[in-house]
């Protein structure tokens, strides 16, 4: 657990933390596929959802759902993929369980190249802009 990135506070300072609660974390994946690629995870160290309790898990999808609406609200993006990958053949890279918001935009690449770690350049190209939108969502979130 020691070396897990999600429990790690001195990783987790140098990540973009839109929403902080007792439980969860929101914040902006390091390897953005899209624009305001955004990552909903519990504090507690469990590797996939299957392990979470009833109640966990509502309140988990809860905040996941917000995150969406606000991602949906302020980006503006022409869809979502929201997901959680279990497994490193399903794509789980962290072996802490994480939920992807990731917009989707006109012609941006398929689910498949996601997956597949073929990251699309435009998400590079933009990815400064992303700073920018910091301060926007965490006051959406608030
Ligand atoms: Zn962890």
């Amino acid at each position: 657990m020691k070396k897990c990135p999600f429990c790690n506070k001195n990783n987790m300072k140098s990540h973009e933390i839109l929403h902080e609660d007792d439980n969860h974390l929101v914040f902006f994946s390091k390897e953005p596929v899209t624009v305001g690629h955004t990552l909903v995870i519990p504090k507690k160290h469990i590797k996939s959802m299957l392990a979470l309790t009833d109640k966990e898990t509502d309140k988990l999808f809860e905040l996941v759902k917000k995150t969406a609406r606000i991602i949906h609200k302020t980006l503006k993006p022409n869809g979502l993929d929201i997901g959680t990958n279990y497994g490193r053949i399903a794509g789980q890279s962290i072996d802490h369980l994480h939920v992807h918001v990731i917009p989707r935009y006109k012609g941006d690449f398929t689910f498949l190249q996601i997956v597949g770690k073929n990251l699309s350049p435009y998400a590079k190209v933009l990815k400064g802009d992303e700073i920018k939108l910091v301060d926007k969502l965490r006051a959406a979130f608030a």
